[in-house]
């Protein structure tokens, strides 16, 4: 099973962003913490004895809580939860807010994998983002977490920016490996509603590359991370080989995992015939903390996943990864093989060179990562 933990603080709130995070309520850090402990003792006497195989500290930016905060927090879970010996267990930090007392508190507690927002190299990308860094900081923390032995660092990258060339994304690429990150996740920018940032491209004071650009970046990303010795194994996802995130793919592969903290999620086994429960915590800071705080263990949402729609997921998020899906993985934890399922399906998506199956494995070609969504929908008509 796989632990997540939400961070919802944050020291300014970037202008592209819609995530549930919060900027200037750095005093209800500690309030907050109390009630991530009240739910993890709660989680724990429901769930019983589990043993978490990756833990995931996420946000927001959990390299904003204070040292000791951060203590109490990983002494605590630590308390309720058995953490295994070889877990996967990774921070997100912020380029900025990290110092070295809290990567020691984090290291002492088993953090073993960094990955830091660095998203662009040019000043005036990080201005249109609203990110509070600049490379150099990058650069500096990317130094200070190698001197506490994290010597697992990930880097994330965005392209797909207002008024980003494709020379500048080249060059943000480069920078970031020329400090030798064993991970890097690149994501194509997606603008949100309601965010500053597609204010300004709805009103025509930022434009985006067009979508010719937008696909040269993705290509030229494959070439150059493929020369630098880095395996793609999402779409968005390249690693040194052995430093895929495993947190990362067990989501994508359907293993069981518990969620903490605002707005948090978790895909816990079901005890009905539904294959499993899918559980979203209340989404702001302050009805989350207010229904800890009573015990009233409310959801924002309880959704029971059919049988059918776990065989649909198991596809999804599957095809996600450059691997595909196992066959007999498929077979195993659904009691279906994949031919009576998608059969026929699968084999027209091979023949019009969207889908191809390769030692087990039913996966997405490089044409069909680009229509990945049409592929899902003709996977799940009738
Ligand atoms: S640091 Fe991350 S979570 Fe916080 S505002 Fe920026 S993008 Fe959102």
């Amino acid at each position: 099973m796989e632990l997540y933990i939400h961070i919802p603080f944050c020291a300014s709130k970037c202008r592209y962003c819609d995530f549930a995070s919060y900027a200037g309520c750095e005093a209800q850090m500690p309030a907050y913490v109390d009630a991530l402990l009240l739910e993890a003792r709660h989680r724990a006497q429901q769930l019983g004895n589990v043993m978490f195989e990756t833990v995931f500290i996420g946000g927001g930016t959990p390299s904003l809580l204070p040292p000791a905060l951060l203590d109490q927090l990983l002494t605590g879970i630590k308390a309720h939860f058995f953490i295994a010996k070889d877990a996967e267990f990774t921070c997100e930090a912020n380029p900025g807010t990290l110092t070295e007392e809290w990567l020691r508190v984090a290291v002492r507690h088993g953090m073993n994998r960094l990955s830091m927002g660095m998203q662009a190299y040019q000043p005036t990308l990080l201005r249109t983002l609203g990110r509070i860094h600049s490379y150099d900081q990058v650069e500096q923390s990317v130094a200070l977490a190698r001197a506490q032995g994290i010597s697992n660092i990930s880097l994330d990258l965005m392209f797909g920016l207002p008024g980003q060339t494709l020379e500048q994304w080249l060059e943000s690429l480069r920078a970031a490996l020329s400090l030798h990150p064993q991970h890097l996740s690149c994501y194509g920018l997606i603008p949100e509603e309601g965010t500053p940032l597609m204010h300004d491209l709805a009103s025509c004071v930022l434009s985006l590359p067009d979508e010719n650009t937008e696909r040269a970046m993705y290509d030229e990303t494959l070439k150059l991370l493929a020369s630098r010795g880095f395996q793609q194994y999402e779409i968005s996802n390249f690693a040194l080989s052995g430093y895929a995130c495993r947190h990362n793919l067990g989501y994508w592969r359907q293993v069981p995992y518990l969620g903490l903290g605002a707005s948090a999620s978790s895909m816990l086994e079901a005890r009905t015939d539904v294959a499993y429960t899918r559980e979203t915590n209340l989404p702001t800071l302050q009805a989350y903390m207010a229904m800890v705080s009573q015990s009233a263990w409310e959801m924002q949402e309880v959704l029971p996943i059919s049988l059918d729609e776990a065989r649909f997921e198991t596809m999804m998020l599957g095809l996600r990864t450059t691997q595909g899906v196992s066959e007999a993985e498929f077979a195993a934890r659904h009691g279906m093989t994949m031919e009576e399922c998608y059969g026929a399906k699968l084999r027209s998506l091979a023949q019009r060179g969207l889908m191809e199956h390769h030692d087990g494995y039913w996966r997405l070609t490089r044409y069909g990562m680009d229509v990945q969504n049409a592929i899902l929908v003709e996977l799940m008509d009738d």
